[in-house]
């Protein structure tokens, strides 16, 4: 017997005027690439969004259409969210740090409409223009006056977008199935793969990390993303902080630790989320100015895992510290490490031992963990494997990509995630190691597979393996283990420019180690396991 109750289909648009409405001194401040800050209330937020929504349907935007953005944390940005996803399209988030040939790819890829720019992409985009749709609208994200003169393509002006548009509107309704995201990931080697959400996903997730993260929603208060709109959807923040009534404070471009204490200070933001090579730099500053900024309360750490003396230092000087787990492909957010009720008297350093680990998993979101030959593990703490997700909020596949797709779930249809876990009796998950072949520097990928491929395309070059070594302010760098076709090793400054054509500068491996040969496992593959091993007492040159 089917029950009998109303079935509304989740919006996202619902999330803004409900946020608008039910907390109207709700603001949202950000640093501009203007260079002022901008401040005003949801409402306020809500009024432009429409406008822009109307702005959007004038240029023919239709349902389905991926209009993509390339900028900072700001409001134009989250305006930009609301606006297209609101009336059907879809938001294309893009990382900037993408390497040309990877932001050309992704463009082609999501045959993107439209293109809306902060000022500080334009000779980024100058750049692989040519490479780019040639119907693809450009929009200039910047007030009116400072639309630059000299445009390298021809652009409309954001602002132009919303003039003389009213700001009401009937929001359609849809399908909650409908897409309304698409972020890439480039955590593999090859091309990058999209990951589509949905209305229904996204709106899931939103009330999802509200529940779970109940140190960070505190009405009232202010937060900070750190992590940026166009990395999965700034860990949600933009849709759950319009839910729970906290003002949104978004850093623009700056942020390194003096700017991020100025602003936080002034500010009095309660909550700020990133990865850890921000609050290294936050936490540098912190004791150079020997004092918090006013009113921080709670640091919300995801992307890699927290270095323990870090996590100590914030939970020293009143701050709760705690990890989320989770992927780009998982809306993101799939665990956090709020430490459970039992242990908030426990001593500071087991605390931390709890801390340390990725914590309790969200609601919706299951995991399991399996043996090389897919068996599944118990969850005792002992055992460990590779870590599967399924729920509301995981990929179902990758956009337009039929061979990723296949690659991703098991016979289950559970996704794997390439990390490798183990899950105790109390639930609670602590990432291990990783099984994909990759190094994260500052919250972004590079894949080794690539830049070996890359180095051994040199012509004194014979074979190649990239490792992650531990680098203290971006977690990890990566490092080129090499042997020489002949008496010939090209220097280290031969080796980066010869592979920058193909990947940004950073990159780029910082050393290279010359070896005699590589170490094989029993399959022929080079043991990355074998090298780790053998350099562990590597340290890198930043840190000699
Ligand atoms: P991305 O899709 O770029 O967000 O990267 C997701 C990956 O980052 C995960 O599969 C993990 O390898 C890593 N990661 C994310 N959050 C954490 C965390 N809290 N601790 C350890 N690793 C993490």
């Amino acid at each position: 017997m089917k029950g009998m109750m109303m079935q509304r289909p989740l919006r996202i648009a619902d999330i803004l005027e409900f946020g608008a409405e039910q907390y109207p001194r709700g603001e949202i401040i950000s640093v501009r690439t203007e260079g002022d800050l901008h401040r005003y209330t949801y409402p306020q937020a809500a009024a432009r969004t429409r406008q822009l929504a109307n702005g959007l349907l004038a240029k023919g935007v239709e349902m389905g259409d991926r209009i993509a953005t390339l900028a900072w944390n700001g409001y134009r940005h989250f305006e930009l969210y609301y606006a297209i996803q609101g009336i059907g399209a879809i938001c294309h988030t893009i990382n900037p740090r993408l390497s040309p040939e990877q932001l050309i790819y992704i463009i082609n890829h999501a045959e993107d409409k439209m293109l809306c720019l902060d000022t500080t992409f334009i000779p980024l985009i100058a750049a692989v223009k040519d490479h780019l749709p040639k119907d693809l609208t450009y929009v200039i994200m910047v007030d009116k006056d400072k639309m630059p003169a000299d445009l390298p393509f021809e652009a409309l002006c954001y602002e132009d977008l919303l003039d003389g548009q009213p700001d009401t509107i009937e929001w359609p309704e849809f399908d909650e199935n409908t897409a309304c995201g698409l972020c890439y990931t480039s955590g593999t080697t090859g091309n990058p793969k999209g990951a589509l959400y949905t209305h229904r996903s996204t709106v899931l997730h939103a009330m999802m990390i509200v529940v779970m993260q109940t140190s960070s929603f505190v009405e009232g208060g202010k937060v900070l993303p750190v992590v940026p709109l166009f990395h999965v959807n700034a860990w949600g923040l933009p849709y759950s902080a319009p839910l729970a009534g906290l003002s949104i404070v978004f850093p623009g471009a700056a942020l390194d630790g003096e700017n991020l204490f100025k602003l936080m200070d002034s500010e009095g933001v309660y909550s700020a989320w990133g990865v850890p090579t921000i609050w290294m730099g936050l936490m540098a500053e912190i004791q150079k100015q020997g004092r918090m900024p006013n009113g921080f309360k709670d640091v919300v750490v995801g992307g890699s895992a927290c270095p323990r003396s870090l996590m100590k230092a914030f939970e020293e000087r009143g701050a709760s510290v705690s990890h989320a787990w989770g992927m780009t492909e998982m809306s993101p957010v799939g665990s956090h490490g709020v430490i459970p009720a039992w242990m908030n008297d426990a001593p500071l350093e087991e605390r931390l031992d709890m801390k340390q680990r990725q914590g309790r998993r969200c609601f919706g979101v299951e995991f399991k963990i399996v043996d090389e030959d897919g068996k599944r593990q118990p969850h005792d703490g002992k055992h460990s494997g590779e870590l599967f997700v399924r729920g509301n909020t995981v990929v179902s596949g990758y956009f337009k990509n039929e061979e990723a797709t296949k690659k991703a779930l098991d016979a289950e249809g559970w996704f794997g995630t390439g990390d490798v876990a183990s899950i105790d009796h109390n639930g609670i998950l602590t990432i291990s190691d990783r099984a994909k072949d990759l190094v994260k520097s500052g919250g972004e990928w590079i894949s080794s597979i690539d830049l070996e491929n890359l180095a051994m395309a040199h012509p004194a070059v014979a074979n190649a393996a990239v490792i992650a070594v531990p680098h203290k302010k971006w977690d990890e760098r990566p490092v080129l283990v090499a042997v020489a076709r002949g008496e010939e090793k090209p220097s280290l400054e031969a080796m980066q420019e010869h592979m920058s054509e193909h990947f940004a500068k950073w990159q780029l491996p910082d050393d290279i180690l010359w070896v005699d040969q590589l170490p094989l496992t029993a399959t022929g593959k080079v043991s990355k396991l074998t090298l780790r091993q053998t350099f562990k007492d590597y340290v890198h040159p930043d840190e000699r």
